[in-house]
């Protein structure tokens, strides 16, 4: 019997995990679930799932969520505030953690799930997009498990060798191809591009997700992001990774052999796939997603992304470049850029202005701990938002 800490856990992948958990309660137990303020979804989750923790980042929820729980005779200890979702990590009884928080919020957890050497099921790329030298460093530290749950890189996962131990040519991989589906404007003439809204931006054609990532995809910064976080998980190089348009969402990215083989995840679009597979790794169980129709598929095609139309896709691959805080100015600029464009503030387009002119602004420093990524996040909000006000 494994336990399991979800973070997240009212989220689009939080509930994707239960979803899959509630499957096989043979196999896994719910030791704790954390959201930010959902207080009536964690209640519903609490009932069903019976954690021994549940953890609101708003206080004020959290006291109302105690008071729910001991009328409903539940024995789930309620905690409130950021500090409690690294303490519901590191508990002795917990086998595995679901990073399923959305942006730089997850990184604290997720980290000290790492340093405590558990296995980790990682949704949270803005984890390694921001501290990608530390975290993995704390997972070699601490000899923890870390599976890639982002649907490209469990693909990449397990297209690569089993035991696959960083050293992409002595594994004899020529490069990664990482799929993209181009998200809800690939086709928008460029001139309506500027008037979208965000209901236009979240309505993916292929993927149910949280607002943040589905705006992360129209923009195709997710896959910017997708690239930095395939950097740090493979040990690959930015000319390593080839971004591939593929619109279909059904391949869900390949490893390219040195002998020409290309070895390729496909399926359904539906996280509870890597989901399941990160959960029972190394095993296979049911996930409830269903079969592949190829025939209904028919097609797939593939074409390269275009970087004049998706502008976060070309900063993404400069942040990489330019490495130390630069990811992490990237990351910190954005969700301050989508905060906005979510609440009319400023223009789909305004986006990549906002986060070039907040790497212009700020220098280039090296990563030696998570206080360097810290500063340099707090840094880009603050430029982010002047920018945003002026
Ligand atoms: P979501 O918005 O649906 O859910 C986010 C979860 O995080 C919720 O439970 C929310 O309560 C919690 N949360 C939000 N702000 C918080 C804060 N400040 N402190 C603590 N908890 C907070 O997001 P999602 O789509 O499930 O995405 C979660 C993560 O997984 C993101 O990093 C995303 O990039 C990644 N991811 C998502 C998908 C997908 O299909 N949804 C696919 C790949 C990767
Ligand atoms: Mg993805």
């Amino acid at each position: 019997m494994q336990q399991l800490t979800v973070l997240g856990s009212t989220g689009s992948i939080g509930t994707s995990t239960l979803d899959v958990v509630a499957r096989h309660p043979d196999k896994f137990k719910i030791a704790a679930l954390t959201a930010n303020a959902q207080v009536d979804l964690l209640l519903r989750q609490c009932q069903q799932f019976k954690p021994r923790y549940a953890v609101l980042v708003d206080e004020a929820a959290a006291a109302r969520l105690r008071l729910l729980v001991r009328e409903a005779g539940l024995s789930v200890e309620v905690l409130g505030g950021a500090a409690a979702l690294e303490q519901v990590c590191i508990l002795p009884e917990v086998d595995a953690v679901m990073a399923a928080i959305v942006g730089a919020a997850g990184l604290r957890p997720t980290l000290a799930a790492a340093r405590a050497g558990k296995k980790i099921l990682l949704a949270n790329k803005e984890t390694l997009v921001m501290a990608g030298n530390v975290f993995m460093d704390a997972v070699r530290g601490s000899g923890s498990v870390l599976l890639p749950i982002d649907s490209e890189h469990n693909a990449i996962f397990q297209a690569l060798p089993r035991g696959y131990d960083g050293d992409l040519a002595a594994s004899g991989v020529r490069r990664i191809l990482l799929t993209a589906s181009g998200g809800p404007f690939r086709n928008t003439p460029l001139s309506e591009l500027h008037n979208v809204t965000p209901e236009q931006a979240c309505a993916h054609p292929n993927w149910v997700m949280g607002r943040k990532i589905s705006v992360d995809s129209a923009s195709m910064m997710n896959k910017g992001l997708e690239v930095i976080e395939a950097h740090w998980l493979f040990n690959a190089g930015a000319d390593d990774i080839q971004v591939v348009v593929h619109p279909q969402s059904v391949i869900h990215s390949l490893v390219e052999y040195v002998d020409g083989s290309v070895l390729a995840q496909l399926g359904n679009p539906d996280m509870r796939t890597p989901i399941a597979y990160g959960l029972a790794y190394p095993e296979r169980i049911d996930s409830g997603v269903a079969s592949l129709d190829l025939f209904k598929v028919a097609t797939l095609n593939f074409v390269a992304p275009d970087f004049e139309r998706f502008p976060c896709l070309a900063l993404a691959y400069q942040a990489l470049c330019a490495a130390g805080t630069a990811p992490a100015v990237l990351n910190a600029a954005n969700e301050v850029a989508v905060a906005a464009f979510l609440d009319r503030q400023i223009a789909f387009l305004d986006i990549p202005r906002v986060i070039a002119a907040v790497l212009d602004a700020l220098p280039v420093n090296a990563v030696g701990s998570l206080d360097d990524v810290l500063v340099a996040d707090a840094e880009a909000r603050r430029a982010a938002t002047e920018w945003i006000a002026r």
